[in-house]
């Protein structure tokens, strides 16, 4: 490590806290899927921020959006309407394509999951079921929902009342949906988990007990949302309308915003005073989100996603050590033979390429979905040449 890094380490542990792990990487500046680091090395960016930067980093249209905003009104909170929030939540309106959807707005992950674990009290039910391995948020509601005990440890007592039942098994979800539930929640693909894609027809059964018990069907679409399984969040090949669907990470194109959107009656279901966040349809977020929404139509960034994923899943398949590459669109899990992945992962980072080690056996990629081939091809490459590197001890 260079002097400049080890520098930027010591001021970390200084001066944060000991909830992460020590960076190893101390990023400056970053022009579309590469960035920078404090010594001039680039890396190629093949974990987008978790999930986030769905355009990159200085995208054209999200520098003029942020910058004319901020010029005009930066903050007003929720006493008082702006144009950007009634905007952004009449375009969300139309992406979950459903008039009676209702946008609250927040500003993370975790806080679009615990409104919709309030919503989901104003049932008047209590229960929830939730999957095992799924990632909400840390919160202590959010993380009441999360279903990884090493996560949640330290933290006990959580909210009781909580289930959390194997992903991707609904006859584990038949057994627990009953007329007490207020609310299921799950994840289109568990991102967090290792990009774990259940079973065709999984959440289309899930939609239907939900239905026949009144139980409210909140999707958590904070990791899948935006376009990044090449939907606009990622159950719409199941063909249903959750009750509630949550929004974060690729939403504000690396600014800080979330939503938990409520359809039909689950959109009536807070009444004033019930819910709220001084920050949440924050102007300049607002901006920020709008110009995503425009460049990822305009673009065709979710059909170009669908044929990434293609070519992403044929180069690397086939490479000795890679058990099965899954995922949709470009939110991709690769499984490896054996546990190598953080060794996989440091490998690529001192190459050039930013991954993120999900499990010990999975590696999984996020990159900004204005990713060229030329980067996928150059991905694979240094994919492949780590792994050779790394199994060679
Ligand atoms: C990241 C994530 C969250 C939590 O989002 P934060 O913004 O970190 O609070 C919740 N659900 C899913 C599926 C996620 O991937």
């Amino acid at each position: 490590m260079s002097a400049k890094s080890s520098r930027m380490q010591k001021r970390w542990s200084n001066s944060l806290q000991s909830n992460y792990g020590l960076p190893t990487l101390s990023i400056v500046s970053g022009k579309g899927c590469v960035l920078t680091d404090v010594d001039g090395n680039k890396y190629l960016d093949f974990l987008g921020g978790i999930a986030t930067s769905v355009l990159g980093q200085a995208h054209p249209a999200v520098i003029s959006a942020v910058t004319k905003q901020i010029k005009t009104l930066a903050h007003v909170s929720n006493f008082y309407s702006h144009p950007g929030v009634l905007e952004l939540s009449e375009k969300l309106q139309v992406l979950v394509g459903d008039k009676s959807a209702r946008v609250f707005f927040c500003n993370s992950g975790a806080e679009a999951n615990e409104a919709a674990l309030k919503l989901s009290r104003k049932t008047g039910r209590v229960k929830v079921v939730a999957t095992q391995g799924a990632f909400h948020g840390r919160t202590m509601g959010a993380l009441s929902l999360t279903g990884q005990p090493t996560k949640q440890e330290a933290f006990k007592p959580l909210l009781e009342n909580v289930i959390h039942v194997p992903y991707g098994d609904i006859q584990a979800m038949k057994e627990f949906i009953n007329d007490e539930v207020a609310m299921v929640i799950v994840e289109p693909i568990m991102g967090e988990a290792g990009v774990v894609v259940p079973p065709d027809g999984y959440l289309k059964a899930i939609r239907k007990l939900c239905t026949s018990h009144g139980v409210l069907l909140a999707i958590d679409a904070v990791q899948t949302g935006m376009g990044r399984t090449g939907e606009w969040f990622g159950f719409e090949s199941e063909g249903i309308t959750p009750d509630v669907i949550t929004l974060a990470k690729g939403l504000g194109g690396g600014l800080p915003i979330g939503a938990m959107i409520a359809v039909g009656r689950a959109g009536k279901l807070f009444a004033p005073g019930d819910h709220g966040s001084t920050f949440g349809g924050n102007p300049i977020a607002c901006a920020s989100a709008l110009a995503v929404i425009e460049v990822l139509k305009k673009e065709k960034l979710l059909a170009k996603a669908r044929v990434h994923e293609k070519s992403i899943k044929k180069l690397i398949s086939h490479i000795d050590g890679v058990a099965e590459v899954r995922g949709r669109g470009l939110l991709i899990g690769i499984v490896l033979n054996s546990p190598i992945a953080v060794a996989l992962k440091d490998e690529m980072q001192e190459r050039g390429v930013l991954v993120n080690a999900a499990t010990e056996n999975v590696i999984r990629i996020a990159p900004p979905l204005i990713v060229s081939d030329k980067q996928i091809k150059k991905f694979a490459k240094i994919f492949s040449e780590s792994i050779e590197e790394v199994s060679r001890g």
